[in-house]
């Protein structure tokens, strides 16, 4: 892994005592990536604060510069509401027919924070063991029974863990024993419009826990609950628009009849589209672009995704307001195995970033895949990246679609590629399917199980920190433009790393007793 630039100028002149610069670092024909680069520590003084915010695309400014991908297993409602929380932004996937998704667009745009608007809901015939399985799968035991199983349906009682935590008998019937809806504290929905409505409720009585709210015809609009109360106002960065309502995004397919999607996901209010193609720069991506830009002007069109400048230029033309980078990084991903086709991710967010960056009217651009940990998101940021969009990193959350699958290794959570052939099957083919032959699926992707770890705050509030760790402490730099301008005038260094020097710098010779995520 030898760099190629001609040496012109002595050692001396060229300062590698202090690392390479990004220019001379990605001068080879190698492939680099994030394991193959380190960045040299600078001479800090008293750097204060970290401020995190980026563009997500033009006139699109985000607090927090992680976005979740537009995938069947990482990105629906519960997942962009928390992304949107911390200050990113989720993207809902297009693996569900087109009113779904808007129904998933407008379910981040009415969240509230403190009410949980998809309580988890049971038939009055279902087993006292849904109890405990409720609990493993998604941390929480309350359960509210209606008709049919669904908030849809009209509410008959609730259940908690104190009306089963003594019964021997798994099997009767939760109707049983559930406190019957007469016997709740219940409101309508006009009555408790807002977390301080509830607050006030709570506040006059001590022993309620738990308030399900309902709509006018019985049916349940959303839980609340005094936990979720006290906890409420610890997200200083949430990502809101003009009218306080959490961002959101929503991928639509380059195909011609996803434009009714792009509709419907409008009227429901999202905030910025991103079209979604593992090869973005085709005359049918341009055609999208220019026909969402044509619906609504000032909404924000995300293209790609694209792993060369050439690649990215016919997207500017037709009016993108970012561009995605990656073809092959993903970790579930198989497009470089199976098409030969693809590039190292660093070294091609640094070459589109270089030239997004060139461009009389600059673009963000998106580092997507490939990010195993915090260092990662660093690097991507650091060579030019504006935002970074990552699959599995938060598949492993709570947040993620589906639930926690238990087996005598640990607890999983199912990751998929949208290449991957039940996720095509499902739809994804829009991505990585050929119209023209749609009898034979080439498969560019893997289905899989990651390890649970949690909710999606916890792992982003450590992020935060991590990356202030690497922007603040150890580069120097107090926002992420600094860093931009840090990498472009060769203060900000990098080291290539040998195979050894990366077993050197991971955790190597002990038994690790605490795992941290990374
Ligand atoms: P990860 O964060 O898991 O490393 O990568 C997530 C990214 O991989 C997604 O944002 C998307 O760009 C890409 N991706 C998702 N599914 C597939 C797939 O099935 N095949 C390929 N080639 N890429 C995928």
């Amino acid at each position: 892994m030898q760099p190629t630039w001609q040496i012109t100028k002595t050692f001396k002149e060229l300062d590698f005592a202090n690392g390479l610069t990004a220019e001379q670092l990605f001068c080879t024909p190698v492939g680099l990536t994030y394991n193959n680069v380190n960045i040299l520590p600078a001479a800090v003084g008293k750097p204060r604060q970290l401020d995190l915010a980026s563009q997500l695309a033009r006139g699109f400014k985000i607090n927090l510069p992680i976005l979740s991908s537009p995938m069947d297993t990482v990105t629906e409602s519960r997942m962009a509401i928390h992304m949107a929380l911390m200050g990113g932004i989720g993207f809902i996937h297009f693996n569900l027919p087109p009113d779904r998704a808007a129904a998933e667009v407008r379910r981040v745009k009415r969240y509230q924070m403190g009410f949980i608007t998809e309580p988890c809901c049971r038939k009055p015939g279902d087993p006292i063991s849904e109890v405990p399985k409720v609990k493993s799968r998604r941390g929480y035991s309350t359960i509210l029974i209606t008709e049919d199983g669904t908030p849809e349906s009209k509410l008959l009682g609730m259940v908690t863990k104190t009306h089963v935590d003594l019964e021997e008998q798994l099997n009767r019937p939760l109707g049983e024993v559930m406190k019957p809806t007469a016997k709740l504290r219940y409101f309508l929905k006009k009555d408790v419009p807002t977390l301080a409505a509830a607050r006030a409720i709570f506040s006059h009585d001590p022993d309620l826990t738990k308030i399900p709210i309902l709509n006018e015809d019985g049916s349940v609009y959303a839980l609340v609950t005094r936990h979720d109360t006290v906890k409420s106002g610890t997200y200083p960065l949430q990502l809101v628009d003009d009218n306080n309502q959490l961002r959101v995004g929503a991928a639509i397919s380059t195909h011609e009849r996803d434009l009714e999607r792009a509709k419907l996901l409008i009227e429901a209010g999202v905030d910025v589209i991103i079209i979604d193609a593992a090869q973005g720069s085709t005359g049918y991506e341009v055609d999208q672009i220019k026909a969402v830009k044509a619906m609504k002007p000032e909404l924000p069109v995300i293209a790609g995704n694209v792993v060369t400048p050439r690649q990215a230029e016919q997207l500017v033309e037709a009016g993108a307001d970012a561009l995605r980078v990656g073809m092959g990084p993903g970790s579930i991903c198989s497009t470089q195995g199976q098409t030969g086709i693809g590039r190292a991710q660093l070294a091609a967010v640094y070459h589109v970033a270089r030239y997004a960056k060139s461009l009389k009217n600059p673009l963000p651009v998106i580092a997507d895949g490939g990010i195993r940990s915090p260092g990662c998101i660093f690097k991507a940021l650091a060579v030019g990246a504006d935002t970074v969009m990552v699959g599995n990193y938060v598949a492993r959350t709570d947040e993620s679609p589906g639930d926690v699958i238990i087996d005598a290794k640990g607890r999983w959570k199912i990751y998929r590629g949208m290449g991957s052939p039940s996720a095509q099957r499902d739809g994804g083919g829009a991505r990585y399917g050929d119209a023209r032959h749609p009898e034979v699926m080439v498969p560019q992707g893997v289905e899989g199980k990651v390890p649970a770890i949690g909710s999606v705050d916890g792992l982003l509030k450590g992020t935060a920190a991590s990356l202030r760790k690497s922007i603040l402490d150890y580069a120097g730099l107090e926002s992420l433009p600094a860093l931009h301008q840090a990498m472009n005038n060769g203060q900000l260094r990098f080291e290539l790393r040998s195979d050894e020097a990366q077993k050197e710098g991971d955790v190597h010779d002990v038994i690790v007793l605490e795992e941290n995520h990374k």
